[in-house]
């Protein structure tokens, strides 16, 4: 069984970012990248899966600027046979990166495409959707358990106020939520390895595809300021301080 696994080159989840000041987006100037956190959970599940002799290869595949190499040797280290990086200075939203997705599904003959659930950068949640909807095949979404035996993936999925559990035969493709695993720490051995594992690049260019964005960004705005605390004298003020402000 192959497993695809998409992770995309996002600003490093600890880093406070800055809105840009002609509020065009944030400013990436100098600022820490990293694997999408979600995306570090789908690599684990393939990697897993191949420790347990259900996935025979695992291609990891991330869409975006050359540094994004660095996105895809980090998958390498943790367990990944090779990888795909497809070349591209352009912003493209989730519907083109699930085009460029399906283009690698068919050419690689994936039977199980990972994804995660969301990008902490755009917070679209719609890629792994979308690559299920153009490929015409099964999805899980959310996954907090997968498993699969005879052709059949059985997907446990987080909802309102409970689990669900749904089967669907392969290829299929899954979008994984936080609880599905922890994510291993690559080995300065693996990391090593990792540099000479195969890497292919494409340019998105050449796939013919339409990956002209559907959407502009008007504004992006900071949060607003937090304002500063105010220490009481007792509990019945703080009683009555929240009562004036109807929070009881
Ligand atoms: P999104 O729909 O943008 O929230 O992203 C959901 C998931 O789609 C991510 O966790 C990745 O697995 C995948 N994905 C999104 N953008 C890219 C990209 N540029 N390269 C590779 N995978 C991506």
């Amino acid at each position: 069984m192959k497993v695809l696994v998409a992770v995309k080159r996002v600003v490093d989840a600890s880093f406070r970012v800055r809105v840009k000041t002609d509020g065009s987006g944030v400013d990436l100037e100098n600022v820490k990248m990293a694997m999408n956190p979600f995306c570090e959970i789908a690599v684990e599940e393939a990697v897993r899966l191949k420790e347990k002799c259900i996935a025979t290869e695992i291609i990891a595949v991330s869409i975006g600027v050359a540094k994004s190499e660095d996105t895809l040797r980090a998958a390498l280290a943790m367990g990944a046979d090779r990888a795909v990086l497809v070349l591209t200075e352009q912003r493209i939203e989730p519907l083109g990166i699930a085009k460029l997705l399906k283009a690698i599904a068919l050419e690689e003959g994936a039977d199980l495409v990972l994804l995660g659930k969301q990008a902490i950068d755009d917070d679209a949640n719609q890629t792994g959707q979308m690559l299920a909807g153009l490929l015409g095949w099964p999805q899980a979404t959310f996954a907090s358990k997968l498993e699969i035996a005879d052709g059949v993936a059985t997907i446990t999925r987080e909802v309102d106020g409970g689990l669900e559990t749904v089967a669907a035969p392969l290829p299929v493709v899954v979008t994984v939520d936080l609880r599905l695993n922890q994510p291993r720490f690559a080995s300065l051995p693996n990391i090593m390895k990792a540099r000479a594992k195969p890497l292919r690049k494409a340019a998105a260019a050449d796939f013919g595809i339409d990956l002209t964005p559907r959407l502009k960004v008007l504004a992006t705005t900071e949060p607003p300021a937090r304002e500063a605390g105010e220490i009481l004298g007792s509990v019945s003020e703080l009683v009555a301080r929240l009562r004036d402000s109807k929070v009881l």
